[in-house]
């Protein structure tokens, strides 16, 4: 019985393909069959990137949006959710000492924040790259026009991440206002591409109504983009939202399709996410175990951090940068892995890595 399913898996290795029928098998494989799972898909991680992490400085600096996703916290509906927004300034000194942890990737996410202008965002790009010549900026801002892309690419940002949050557009339909649509967000992320981003999609796992074939369309529309990184993390419940009593999603299902992924795209920057570490304490380790090779610590501001709430109970709102950075790196040690010092480019955009 084993046999077969090392042939399965050796068979998505192979292929770069999984059958519908193929990925029920294994997201619903037995706890002796998960261990064959992520053994393989370790195994292609270190094929590309050894045992080395790539750490990710995050900073919130947003919690405005105008956006009103059912399932997220800062929803513009939400009444209750605290807004803020960080100046120019305070997001230099995240880099700051963000820099001197050690990072060597910032990744400015927030909602879709009107106040943050292209004129904004390009200066705050600019700026940080003139300040960090060997760091790499990373865009998280929601959709935009393919114009304004283009200005944040020329500003200096190199990679952009946009989960699409669900291939399917029926789906799509039940998680998000009819003001928004698949259709815009899939353009986003082709004219990411075809500006040159590192460009990352994604999804949560179990969000309400997710099936099956809905995870299977997923990533047979990531086999089409052709990501350079992927995040997917367990979806959690926020109270304050319309989905505030479904239940969460599942951290088993979580790994495993971290580790389909890890076949299926070997190269890719996979991240074991804040999502998956507040659903389990010990998911981030799990995920690399799994396969992910990213790790995204908090480098927002304390005072803000418990502000950027997307879902209830999450990690690491009451500590600092330092410790959040140190907690990280002590846990990767621990499972012997260790932390890279590098940017932590895809493979295949070399051109700038190693400073
Ligand atoms: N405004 C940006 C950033 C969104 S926040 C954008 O549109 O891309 C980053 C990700 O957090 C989202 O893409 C979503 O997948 C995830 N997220 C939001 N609410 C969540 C929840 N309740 N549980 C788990 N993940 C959530």
């Amino acid at each position: 019985m084993d046999k077969e399913f090392e042939f399965l898996v050796e068979e998505i290795l192979r292929a770069k393909h999984v059958s519908g029928e193929g990925l029920r098998r294994v997201l619903e494989c037995s706890d002796g069959e998960e261990e064959i799972l992520f053994a393989a898909a370790r195994e292609v991680a270190e094929r590309y990137f050894s045992k080395e992490i790539y750490l990710r400085g995050l900073i919130e600096f947003t919690s405005y949006c105008k956006n009103d996703c059912f399932y997220c916290g800062i929803r513009r509906g939400n009444g209750k959710a605290e807004r803020y927004r960080l100046t120019e300034e305070e997001i230099l000194s995240c880099c700051e000492s963000g820099e001197a942890l050690g990072f060597r990737t910032f990744v400015l996410q927030g909602g879709e924040d009107p106040y943050f202008k292209d004129d904004r965002i390009c200066s705050i790009v600019s700026a940080i790259r003139e300040r960090h010549p060997h760091c790499a900026v990373t865009l998280s801002i929601g959709e935009r026009s393919c114009e304004s892309y283009r200005r944040f690419f020329e500003a200096g940002a190199e990679r952009y991440l946009l989960r699409h949050e669900t291939a399917d557009e029926a789906h799509y339909r039940r998680l998000h206002p009819a003001e928004m649509s698949l259709e815009n967000r899939k353009k986003c992320l082709y004219d990411l591409k075809a500006i040159g981003f590192q460009v990352g999609c994604g999804i949560m796992v179990g969000t309400p109504y997710q099936t099956m074939e809905h995870i299977h369309e997923d990533i047979v529309f990531m086999l089409e983009l052709e990501p350079h990184m992927i995040g997917i993390g367990p979806f959690i419940a926020h109270k304050d939202t319309p989905f505030g009593s479904e239940p969460d999603g599942s951290v088993k299902r979580t790994l495993r399709l971290l580790a389909v992924l890890r076949l299926l795209f070997p190269k890719v920057l996979l991240p074991a996410t804040t999502a998956l570490g507040t659903a389990d304490p010990m998911g981030r380790e799990k995920g690399i175990l799994a396969g992910a090779n990213v790790l995204m610590p908090n480098l927002s501001p304390p005072d803000v951090r418990g502000k950027y709430l997307l879902y209830d109970g999450k990690i690491c709102t009451g500590e600092g940068a330092a410790e959040c950075s140190s907690c990280l790196r002590q846990r990767v040690e621990r499972i012997g892995y260790h932390v890279s010092d590098t940017r932590g480019d895809h493979p295949d955009f070399m051109k700038s890595s190693g400073e």
